[in-house]
Parts: structure tokens; C-alpha cells; sequence
């Protein structure tokens, strides 16, 4: 339901700590927390703190997570909508809810506004795209432009988006003075997935002697915060079934078979 204009969360409780690897990504999103916290240091020396933060990288690693934690490392509120929200609405509703969210957002400065699957409104424009008549994506582009023109960060309000399909963006939104700054989150290689898991096996009672973040990170190339997160849910959820009372490697392996089915059949479905 569209009820909800956006979501809009004035108590955020994640961190840096929950989200695991990505250390140069966090190393990166570092100075716009620090700049939320203390943004007069930064203006006093007449330094420019990025407008626009874009987060690219696959599905689920992590990016709205390390969003978030920024908002939660500064103690401000965070503002999101997904790109895809704009889709399929009327004309002149896109615009006008970025307007909505940027105002909202300056009356609770200093904040952090999300915007996932920016590329769903931050195509390129006059391409025609595969729907046809976009004019009111458009809209809702130019809208957002004029949003980021308008504000400067002295305000306190950052934006952060991200972007799977950053090659389809319009040039206008990676200009100076909108998103500058580009961070990369890729999928985890095995010390990534190690971290991950560890974060993840916090919440999870497992028998301590066959279940290992190691042994998990190798069961798993290829994968994403996202589906460990899930595989780590679906074994508890299995060993539970079972009456068990403690999660054991083999309720991570029938966990892992589940997991790896649901990708198998979402790419069938896709192909
Ligand atoms: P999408 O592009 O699909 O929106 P995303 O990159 O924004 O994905 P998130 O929504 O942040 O991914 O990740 C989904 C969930 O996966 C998180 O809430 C978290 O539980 C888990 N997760 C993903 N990456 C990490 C990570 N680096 N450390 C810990 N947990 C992670």
C-alpha cells in the first residue's frame, strides 16, 4: 500500500557493528557521520561535506544497512523511499513526494535521506526506456535535481541512494554538487561471509561445536549478506521443527539447500 509517504525512523538502532566487512565502505560513510555530529567544525573551516552519497553494488550486500548505521553512528533520523515507489503513479505525484520528503527531512535536520533503487526515477533521461511516455519519471528526476540544488549540507540533511544499474543513471545526478561521491559495496569474498555470519550467529543459538563462521563463509561462495542472513534464519527455524534445542551444521546445510532452491527458481523465473 502506498499509505505511508516514506518511512521515516527517528530512533535508528543499527550501527557499525552490524554491519560486517565493507571496512573501506565504512571507512568512506565515516566523515558524513562525523560531519552529522558535529557539522559546525566543518563549516567553520568553509570545507565542503558531499550532498549526495551513492551506494552501487549487487542486491543485497548491505547497502541500506550501512545506510541506516550511518544515520544510527550520528543519532539522526532516517528518511527512505525506494525509487520504485514512484512507478506507475499518477502525474505529479513523484514530484510532489520528493518535495514532501525534502521538507520533511530539512524540519528534522540534521538527517539522512535514503533513497533506494534510485535508478527506477534516476534514469537517463529522453531515452524513452521500455515502459515508453516517461514523462513523468521525469518529473520526478527533475524534481529531485531541484531538491539537491536547493539544499547545502550547512543544513544537515544528506543524501544517500542506492544503485544496482549505476550505468544507467542520469549524468545530471552524478554532477559536483549532487552525488560526488561514489562507494562501491561488493558481494563478500570468504572473510567478508566469515564476518557476516559471526554477525548474524550472535542472535542464533547453535550447539557451538559443529556450527563455525568459517566453515559457514566456505559452505557459501558467491553469496550475499542478504542470503546468509536468511540461510542463518532458516536453519534456526528448521532445527526449531525438530525440536531441537540448538541450531547443529546440519540444519545450516538443509538451510543452505532451501536458500540456494529460492535463488535457482527466482533466476528461472527471471531467464
Ligand atoms: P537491495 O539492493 O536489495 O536493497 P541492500 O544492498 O540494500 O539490498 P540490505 O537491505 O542492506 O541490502 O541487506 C539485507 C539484509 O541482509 C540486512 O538487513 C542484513 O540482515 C543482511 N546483510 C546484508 N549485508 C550485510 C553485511 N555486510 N553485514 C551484515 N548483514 C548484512
Amino acid at each position: 500500500s502506498k499509505a505511508t509517504l516514506f518511512d521515516q525512523n527517528s530512533k535508528v538502532n543499527i550501527t557499525f557493528a552490524d554491519v560486517a566487512g565493507l571496512d573501506e565502505a565504512k571507512e568512506e560513510v565515516m566523515e558524513v557521520v562525523d560531519f552529522l555530529k558535529n557539522p559546525k567544525k566543518y563549516t567553520a573551516l568553509g570545507g565542503k561535506i558531499p550532498k549526495g552519497v551513492l551506494l552501487v553494488g549487487p542486491p543485497g550486500t548491505g547497502k541500506t544497512l550501512l545506510a541506516k548505521a550511518v544515520a544510527g553512528e550520528a543519532g539522526v533520523p532516517f528518511f527512505t523511499m525506494s525509487g520504485s515507489d514512484f512507478v506507475e503513479m499518477f502525474v505529479g505525484v513523484g514530484a510532489s513526494r520528493v518535495r514532501d520528503l525534502f521538507k520533511q527531512a530539512r524540519e528534522k535536520a540534521p538527517c539522512i535521506i535514503f533513497i533506494d533503487e534510485i535508478d527506477a526515477i534516476g534514469r537517463a533521461r529522453g531515452r524513452g526506456g521500455m515502459q515508453g511516455g516517461n514523462d513523468e519519471r521525469e518529473n520526478t528526476l527533475n524534481q529531485l535535481l531541484v531538491e539537491m540544488d536547493g539544499f547545502s549540507t550547512d543544513k544537515g540533511v544528506i543524501l544517500m541512494a542506492a544503485t544496482n544499474r549505476p550505468d544507467v543513471l542520469d549524468s545530471a545526478l552524478l554532477r559536483p554538487g549532487r552525488f560526488d561521491r561514489q562507494i562501491g559495496i561488493d558481494r563478500p569474498d570468504l572473510k567478508g561471509r566469515e564476518a557476516i555470519f559471526k554477525v548474524h550467529l550472535k542472535t542464533i543459538k547453535t550447539d557451538g561445536v559443529t556450527v563455525d563462521p568459517f566453515t559457514l563463509a566456505e559452505m557459501t561462495p558467491g553469496f550475499a549478506g542478504a542470503e546468509i542472513a536468511n540461510i542463518c534464519n532458516e536453519a534456526a527455524l528448521i532445527a526449531a521443527r525438530r525440536n531441537q534445542d540448538s541450531v547443529t551444521l546440519a540444519d545450516f546445510n538443509y538451510a543452505l539447500d532451501k536458500v540456494i532452491g529460492g535463488l535457482e527458481k527466482k533466476n528461472k523465473l527471471i531467464n
